[in-house]
């Protein structure tokens, strides 16, 4: 299983990740590689030229607590995001459909409106591909528990708002330099009315341009364009043998160029799922310390409070990530409705473990 049941999600701690896709994992290990960078920025100035962050403004500014994030990417650096498939969730629906008999999208029955509707508002999985543009749980098998994490589709949308940055790297860097600037997808899964549906500014996004909840810290409704690559990845469904028959693998690699981990069921592989050892350093915790240690390093009163919590549930409340929550809020109501939390790991504490 590649994402932790809803009833798991209490036992993580902070230790285990929820979400092992690898367009999530991916985007934990840049926030990883970002932060990591602000902590040699800190402790050896002189030896950093070659990062991807920078010092936004002179360190130690008199009143720069208030000034926003004291770091920035690189001016004139360009994210660019790699996936071999399809994001799962609304941008691979057309390519769901297409791999049924009939290829015509399902006309919805009562019967499924009225279910899928009393279900709960996010839809699971693939099931219903007859409603387009909604937001998804991850695709699973039909025996599997159930699980609140939303679709990669609707994660990478949500990342054209709130930038690829996540909740404890927002206070250090600057926003409005961390958006992706181009996704890219191999030909066979781009499907361009699927994709411009799910993250264009003329699909289910529309209703969030212009808001004025993106005035304020560097945020932005910043749509990534989609390209596409005729290479293939050599292990992907469509490059091996027709006679070969390819099954899941539960196993991941995060690889940067600092560190790499192979990861099983959220934990590190070798170690027991839940138990604090097997805590990645892409998880809550994981990160929650190493940000703790750059907040300690930069004196700045603002991001120290913050990162203090007690608990992770506090560091999430905190006023400092007010503006964050408000327009995360307002993405979730007027774009992506049915967007449910994934609750439950909020309250653990860096001491305890
Ligand atoms: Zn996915």
């Amino acid at each position: 299983m590649k994402c932790l049941p809803r009833n798991h999600v209490r036992l993580a701690k902070g230790n285990t990740l929820h979400d092992s896709h690898a367009e999530v994992l991916v985007l934990r290990a840049f926030n990883r590689l970002l932060l990591e960078e602000c902590r040699r920025l800190l402790e050896a100035p002189m030896e950093s030229q070659n990062t991807i962050v920078q010092w936004r403004r002179a360190p130690n500014t008199p009143g720069s607590s208030t000034d926003g994030p004291p770091f920035t990417i690189r001016h004139g650096t360009r994210i660019i995001m790699y996936s071999s498939e399809a994001p799962c969730g609304d941008a691979s629906m057309e390519l769901i459909i297409e791999k049924q008999g009939d290829p015509t999208p399902w006309m919805q029955t009562a019967a499924e409106t009225s279910e899928s509707s009393a279900q709960d508002p996010a839809l699971f999985g693939r099931g219903y591909f007859s409603q387009l543009g909604v937001v998804r749980r991850k695709p699973a098998r039909p025996d599997a528990p159930e699980t609140f994490s939303k679709s990669c589709s609707d994660k990478l949308a949500m990342k054209q708002c709130s930038s690829v940055l996540s909740s404890i790297t927002s206070p250090f860097i600057y926003p409005g330099s961390a958006y992706i600037h181009t996704l890219v997808i191999p030909e066979s899964q781009y499907r361009p009315e699927a994709c411009s549906r799910a993250f264009g500014p003329d699909g289910r996004l529309r209703p969030i341009v212009g808001d004025g909840v993106f005035l304020e810290d560097g945020y932005s409704f910043s749509p990534y364009s989609v390209q596409t690559t005729s290479h293939e990845f050599e292990w992907s469904r469509r490059s091996i043998p027709t006679d070969y028959r390819p099954s899941a693998c539960n196993t991941a690699l995060i690889a940067t160029a600092t560190s790499h981990e192979v990861i099983v069921g959220g934990t590190l592989q070798g170690r027991k799922q839940f138990n604090p050892r097997g805590a990645s350093k892409v998880s809550r915790r994981s990160m929650w310390t190493l940000a703790a240690t750059v907040a300690r390093l930069l004196h700045n009163p603002m991001i120290d409070e913050a990162m203090a919590g007690p608990t992770y549930a506090n560091l999430k409340s905190s006023e400092l990530l007010l503006g964050r929550r408000e327009l995360l809020d307002v993405v979730k109501s007027k774009a992506l409705s049915g967007w449910i939390p994934n609750d439950g790991d909020e309250d653990f504490s860096l001491q305890e473990k």
